[in-house]
């Protein structure tokens, strides 16, 4: 028996549930992400539960749960938790069962208030007791101003998602966030409730879902999908087959960094190794199974081996410790120390600059 069970036990079997962001991580608009396919049949022939999230309030789960079955990974519509289901979720503390919510937005919403028992109404005159406003192509001044109107009245605002940016193939375009602000604006009041990523509704309706009582929240963005984890008690994964690169890893901040970092989602299948960590007088060391990485006055260097993203981990771990600490690091310097270390990560170290995009969650134009 191993005194330390966790290092040698797959991440499958140490979580109950694996909650998915889609873009980036289980799909890049069309195609399949490599590997998702086969580790998401691996983790469903273990007994786990996948469940697929999204801040995407245009389409309806049944959609989603359709394109996922187009590209190889078979779901089931109750497999997919969308933002307007979580927003519905939140509406009994603020509205009676079966009330009128007046809808701006797209059908993903009308569907989500039906299944919770509430009846969409697009027009002020049929006495909506609470706004809920996602995304939609069609989205209209008009909607907007109903919004304004309604929310002007002191009815309660709840926002699908606060993505700013929706990358589309023509450009980046206004996203919820940015819909939402418009009618911030006019009204000089935020929304009462957001149900999207980062806020942790949406991975509640998740864990609830599924009854998960250890749930991993899996994605590839640090400001959305693992920010996320913090806020609703979640362990995260950061995969780096999305937006996210070496240097967004390493400059990322307090509540921005994940418990795993994967090359792919095969990494659930495989044990992770533990993560030690010891301050010294000018920095800190960071041991990950055979593996060791010192920050010291700010300079990182890398001794030993370990796979690809557990080097990315523990050079990452090393420099919020740095940044935390107020010792630099030098992230231009320290993105090319981990290549050096890990030449396969070569491709995704990207900007030293951290991108910072305000994108949200990247997915199809609708
Ligand atoms: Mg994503």
């Amino acid at each position: 028996m191993s005194h330390h069970p966790d290092i040698d036990t797959p991440l499958v079997d140490r979580f109950d549930a694996f909650l998915f962001d889609l873009d980036g991580v289980v799909y890049i608009g069309p195609d399949p992400v490599a590997h998702a396919a086969e580790a998401m049949s691996a983790i469903r022939a273990a007994g786990r539960s996948c469940v697929f999230v999204t801040n995407n309030a245009n389409r309806p789960a049944g959609a989603v749960a359709a394109h996922l079955g187009e590209i190889g990974i078979p779901a089931a519509p109750d497999e997919v938790v969308t933002s307007p289901q979580a927003a519905v979720s939140l509406l009994p503390g603020h509205v009676a069962d079966g009330a009128a919510v007046l809808v701006v937005g797209g059908e993903g919403i009308d569907e989500a208030l039906v299944a919770g028992g509430y009846r969409p109404v697009r027009d002020r005159t049929q006495d909506p007791a609470a706004v809920v406003q996602g995304y939609s192509p069609d989205v209209s001044w008009r909607e907007l101003a109903m919004a304004a109107y309604a929310v002007a009245d002191g009815l309660p605002w709840i926002a699908t998602n606060l993505d700013r940016t929706i990358p589309t193939p023509d450009g980046i375009a206004p996203g919820n966030g940015t819909l939402v602000a418009a009618v911030a604006a006019a009204v000089g009041r935020e929304p009462d409730v957001v149900a999207g990523k980062p806020a942790p509704p949406l991975l509640r309706a998740a864990i609830s879902r599924v009854d998960a009582t250890a749930p991993l929240m899996v994605g590839d963005r640090l400001d959305t999908d693992i920010a996320a984890g913090p806020r609703a008690g979640v362990p995260t994964m950061l995969v780096l087959t999305g937006v996210t690169t070496l240097g967004d890893l390493l400059a990322a901040g307090p509540d921005e960094r994940p418990d795993f970092v994967a090359a792919d989602l095969r990494a659930v299948l495989e044990p992770y190794p533990t993560v030690h960590t010891e301050a010294t007088p000018a920095g800190l060391v960071v041991r990950l199974g055979t593996l060791t990485v010192s920050a010291a006055d700010g300079e990182i260097s890398v001794d030993g081996s370990a796979a690809p993203a557990h080097v990315a981990h523990a050079v990452a771990i090393a420099c919020w410790h740095a940044a935390d600490a107020g010792r630099g690091p030098d992230l231009a310097r320290a993105v090319q120390v981990l290549v050096d270390a890990a030449p396969e990560l070569a491709g995704r170290a990207g900007n030293v600059i951290p991108a910072r995009m305000e994108a949200g969650d990247a997915r199809r134009p609708a």
